[in-house]
């Protein structure tokens, strides 16, 4: 009858109300994990360059130093410094976009221009490493995009594409409308991304080759950034790669 009823019904709604507090609970103590693990990241990334200009400084501040020695252990100060400087600036525009301050502004415009303003841009730095860019598209794809922030994600796409390329090797950049999105795919054949990481590399601070990453001027963010730009233009992004042979980049934008 009806108060038995009455008393199931608040039973189970008081198992809900359990279970979606302990799932609330258990949210929580993932984001305070991450919070942590985040903030542990920083302070490596930032340390290992400030523990380069402390010892070379150290070294070029010596009196007796040969004048090309100093200038080398300057130089390489400077390169630690502009590491240092990048990293901040990224982690400046991953904390906005954390905290929804950041502001997309989609206009219309013409992908196969843009697209080709960035080949142009891009150019000198893989001639420079003896390598080619190519740029295919089809007329006439007009997609609704933020230009510099998206700018940002090719950008770091053809960035990892050089760094993670052989000299005298391909890059290329394709864009084609498909049946209900647009697709712009950035290909290289380069060293490649094993399986195993495939997964993990648009996660802040991942890297697969640590060295190799640091080296090249590589943060670890800046596939990180691809993704939270292209997800705020209701896109998504993905990489299919074979170790050795090279990596494909996808990024579907919907049509407009
Ligand atoms: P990074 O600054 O280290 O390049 P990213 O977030 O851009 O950071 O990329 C994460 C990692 O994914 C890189 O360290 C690299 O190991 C791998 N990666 C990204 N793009 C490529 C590519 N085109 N070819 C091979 N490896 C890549």
């Amino acid at each position: 009858d009806f108060s038995v009823r009455l008393q199931v019904k608040g039973e189970d709604e008081l198992a809900e109300l359990g279970e979606a507090i302990q799932t609330l609970a258990r949210d929580l103590e993932y984001l305070k994990k991450e919070r942590k693990e985040f903030l542990a990241s920083i302070s490596h990334e930032l340390r290992t360059p400030l523990t380069y200009v402390k010892g070379y400084a150290d070294i070029a501040r010596r009196p007796n130093l040969k004048e090309e020695e100093r200038n080398r252990y300057l130089s390489i100060i400077y390169e630690e410094a502009e590491n240092m400087q990048k990293l901040v600036k990224e982690l400046f525009e991953l904390a906005k976009m954390d905290q929804h301050s950041f502001q997309i502004h989609k206009e219309p415009a013409n992908l196969c221009d843009f697209l080709k303003k960035l080949h142009d841009k891009m150019l000198p730095a893989f001639h420079e490493k003896n390598m080619s860019l190519i740029y295919k598209c089809e007329k006439n794809i007009t997609v609704q995009i933020d230009q510099k922030r998206f700018e940002q994600v090719m950008i770091n796409l053809l960035d990892n594409a050089l760094k993670y390329s052989d000299e005298g090797s391909v890059v290329s950049i394709e864009a084609r409308a498909e049946k209900n999105s647009i697709v712009i795919i950035v290909s290289d054949n380069g060293i490649g991304i094993p399986e195993e990481d495939l997964h993990h590399i648009f996660e802040r601070f991942y890297r697969v080759d640590k060295s190799r990453s640091r080296t090249s001027g590589g943060t670890g963010l800046g596939l990180a950034i691809v993704k939270e730009i292209v997800e705020a233009h209701g896109g998504t992004v993905y990489a299919a790669s074979e170790y050795g042979k090279g990596t494909n980049v996808v990024i579907t934008l919907p049509e407009v």
